[in-house]
């Protein structure tokens, strides 16, 4: 057995641990009962258009329909994300042959770090980090480095970024719009990133699923500030697609060496298995590439939460994009005040697993009228502290 993947089996992730009792509960007292923020499940469902699409699909001779597509991807697929990306950000911005399809971030992720890392290569991440990145690292044979984030701006913190960097250094993730501080990396941040990294090589991994959930502002392009950025984008969010698993890498024309980075990573994809991606969702992301996400539905789950939480007293960081509420804890140990925040009912991932101490995570993408019921709970929770 291999050691590490069964530590990894073994040792569940805190937010699907906790995921996993919210849904029990709900089965013991009810699931109106239980304020269930823990996972980022999209709450608003897919657009017409997905569904619109799906029908579309069915009409195909059933061997295309649910015929293997080549490695990556199907090439009209392919072409048609291209020619959006080139819309959105300039003439150069990809082709087809720039773009790996694959199943979601975590699929895109893994795929990177694999066509990057040597054993013992290390990869900054900025704390707080989503946790399955440190899994994603380790597994690729990589070391997992941690770097807190600016505390006042939740923007990377360069010069700490930079100190940290030493000749094993290969890559850093950045995520931005970030989960789970919501905060989106401004131009001005990115562009000092990309001159601290720029000496060393350093790839940067764009993990962009957020991208299209912004409250203000815009997420700037990344390959336009820095040439050694690999992109990873997925549906799950944007068209609600979690379940379906299907996204896509882009290794950007200008990047160097660009062809043996391609290579890299369609090797990548094949060594793990992450071959054609699910064809069914190929198509119809083809159809849907610029269909809007519903912001405006978690626009206005933000705003319900930040007013109970208001009226508790409770800090948080104002999210410009993704769908969490970042919250500092009432006492130092975020586990202990997520344990009590459980006996309430209340499911709240703690911190530590996403690199800091002190704070927990909610999730925004719930129903409203889990917002609405869960006030109570928020205040009896803050009342047990004062
Ligand atoms: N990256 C981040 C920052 C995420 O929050 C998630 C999922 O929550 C993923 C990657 C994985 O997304 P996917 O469902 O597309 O694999």
């Amino acid at each position: 057995m291999n050691e590490q993947s069964y530590a990894y089996g073994a040792t569940k992730s805190s937010i699907r641990e906790l995921a996993a009792y919210a849904a029990a509960r709900k089965a013991e007292i009810g699931a109106e009962n239980v304020f269930d923020f823990s996972l980022g499940n999209p709450s608003i469902p897919a657009p017409d258009e997905v569904r619109m699409a799906i029908t579309r699909a069915l009409t195909l001779p059933a061997t295309q329909l649910h015929g293997y597509t080549p490695a990556a991807g199907l090439p009209d697929v392919r072409a048609a994300i291209a020619a959006s990306l080139c819309r959105r950000f300039g003439d150069d911005a990809a082709t087809a042959s720039d773009l790996y399809l694959t199943c979601g971030a975590a699929a895109c992720l893994s795929i990177c770090l694999n066509a990057l890392l040597n054993p013992g290569d290390e990869v900054i991440v900025i704390a707080p980090y989503f946790p399955e990145y440190r899994v994603w690292i380790e597994t690729a044979g990589g070391v997992c480095v941690e770097v807190r984030a600016d505390e006042a701006t939740s923007q990377p913190d360069v010069a700490a970024i930079a100190a940290a960097i030493t000749p094993r250094t290969r890559a850093i993730i950045v995520n931005s719009p970030n989960n789970p501080t919501g905060a989106v990396y401004s131009a001005e941040v990115l562009g000092q990133l990309a001159a601290a990294l720029a000496p060393h090589d350093i790839v940067l991994i764009a993990d962009e699923p957020y991208r299209e959930l912004l409250y203000s502002g815009t997420v700037p392009w990344i390959p336009s500030l820095y040439n050694r950025t690999l992109v990873c984008y997925s549906y799950s969010k944007s068209l609600s697609l979690p379940g379906e698993r299907i996204g896509w890498v882009l290794v950007p024309p200008a990047f160097p060496e660009h062809d043996r980075m391609f290579a890299a990573v369609a090797g990548a994809g094949r060594k793990l298995g992450f071959v054609c991606a699910p064809a069914l969702f190929q198509r119809v992301i083809a159809e849907c590439i610029d269909v809007p996400s519903n912001v405006a539905a978690y626009e206005e789950n933000l705003h319900a939460l930040t007013a109970i939480l208001d009226a508790c007293g409770y800090e948080y960081i104002m999210p410009q994009g993704a769908f969490y509420l970042w919250i500092r804890a009432l006492e130092p140990d975020a586990r202990a005040f997520s344990e009590r925040a459980k006996s309430l009912e209340l499911m709240l991932v703690a911190s530590d697993s996403f690199g800091v101490p002190g704070w927990v995570r909610a999730g925004t993408c719930v129903s409203r009228d889990t917002i609405d019921r869960s006030a109570p709970a928020w205040e009896a929770l803050a009342a047990s502290y004062r």
